[in-house]
């Protein structure tokens, strides 16, 4: 995957076994020193594995408007907390719909102000797109709630304290 350096935009291609045994990795960018952390895509897709159970009946593969939902072969899609708590860390999307809040998602958010199940990005042949899940405090995208919006590169939206920018890069 690549990840994209919060600070200066420096690029920096990293393994599968970069990550070793552990969830996160932390380091330094090489081109201004900042501290960066990513987050692996192997334990996210772990998570919603084993969480399932818990998770509203969702169909995988298409989205309530019955399109196809997958991820581009060519291109990886990550998010990037610009702004709170988790400020400079990279989530890269490892599943088609990928859920976000408080309990049992993908991208598991420690902020009250976030719901259980806040929000939800979908990949498929409508494009990339972010679907508020009933939040109590909404998904905002240029500070106005959205049930629906529509993502291209460089997107942002707020889940209660941080601000997500989506990124999209060529494999
Ligand atoms: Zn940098």
């Amino acid at each position: 995957m690549q990840v994209r350096c919060p600070a200066c935009g420096e690029v920096r291609e990293l393994a599968d076994q970069d990550f070793g045994s552990n969830d996160r990795l932390t380091f330094p960018c090489a081109a201004c020193g900042k501290m960066m952390q990513v987050v692996s895509p192997k334990v996210q897709t772990l998570r919603i594995d084993t969480t399932r159970q818990n998770i509203p009946a969702i169909k995988e593969e298409k989205s309530l408007e019955g399109q196809r939902l997958y991820l581009p072969s060519d291109r990886e899609i990550t998010l990037k907390v610009l702004e709170g708590d988790e400020k400079g860390t990279i989530y890269l999307l490892a599943k088609p719909r990928t859920l976000i809040g408080r309990a049992n998602t993908d991208i598991l958010l420690d902020d009250r102000s976030a719901s259980r199940l806040h929000c939800a990005i979908e990949v498929g042949e409508a494009g990339i797109v972010l679907r508020d899940l009933g939040s109590t405090n909404g998904t905002l995208v240029n500070d106005v709630p959205v049930s629906v919006s529509s993502l291209v590169n460089g997107s942002t939206f707020r889940v209660g304290s941080q601000l997500f920018q989506l990124n999209i890069t060529p494999k």
